[in-house]
């Protein structure tokens, strides 16, 4: 099962992927969390993304898209996998979709979160307390949601109109919103 949690930062989809991970038994990718340990290890990727990330704004498709093809060619893979972050532009679906043709597989389900802005943002502070993350401040945060609604929001009608796309309120809290994928996709409960 290929499924992509879709949704602005801070909607939780890396909550919800670790969950799903444990559940279903297939590895959660999340791009974010790759580059940002690419960054911490100095690669050559890591490198070339760091100030990018830094201010906000989204790494060229070809880094991410070379990122991902690298991991889902990997054995823990091969019975599916969950993205968090990834694809953040209508190239990075294309190039997803292509990839996959390749393999013989095809995209399950993408999970679309809904949260307003707001919580948005009150979610992103605290998570900034918790994790020292760089990119996580109110500057930043708005950078990261005009990337959202130029470049990755259009992503979603390019996978309404195959069909796939499944809204979640995100507003809930984090079981409710576990139950509410859980009955997308089937699961039996936990
Ligand atoms: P995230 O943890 O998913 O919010 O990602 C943190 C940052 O990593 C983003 O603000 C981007 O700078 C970068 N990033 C993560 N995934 C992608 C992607 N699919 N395409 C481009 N940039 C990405």
């Amino acid at each position: 099962m290929i499924l992509i949690l879709f949704g602005p930062p801070g909607a939780g989809k890396g909550t919800q992927c670790s969950i799903l991970e444990e559940r279903i038994g297939i590895p959660k990718l999340s791009t974010g969390d790759i580059l940002r340990q690419a960054v911490a290890d100095k690669t050559h990727a890591g490198k070339q993304a760091e100030a990018i990330m830094a201010r906000g704004e989204l790494v060229p498709d070809s880094v991410v898209i070379q990122i991902i093809g690298d991991r889902t060619s990997q054995p823990d893979c091969g019975k599916g996998f969950i993205l968090d972050g990834f694809p953040r532009t209508e190239k990075q679906a294309a190039a997803l979709d292509e990839m996959l043709k390749q393999q013989g597989r095809q995209v399950h389900k993408v999970i679309a979160f809904d949260v307003n802005e707001e919580e948005l943002l009150r979610r992103i502070l605290k998570r900034s307390k918790e994790e020292n993350r760089a990119d996580d401040n109110p500057e930043t945060f708005r950078k990261r949601m005009q990337s959202y609604h130029a470049q990755t929001a259009p992503v979603l009608h390019y996978y309404k109109g195959q069909n796939l796309v499944a809204h979640v309120d995100g507003m809930q809290a984090v079981e409710q919103v576990t139950a509410q994928i859980g009955k997308i996709l089937n699961l039996q409960a936990a």
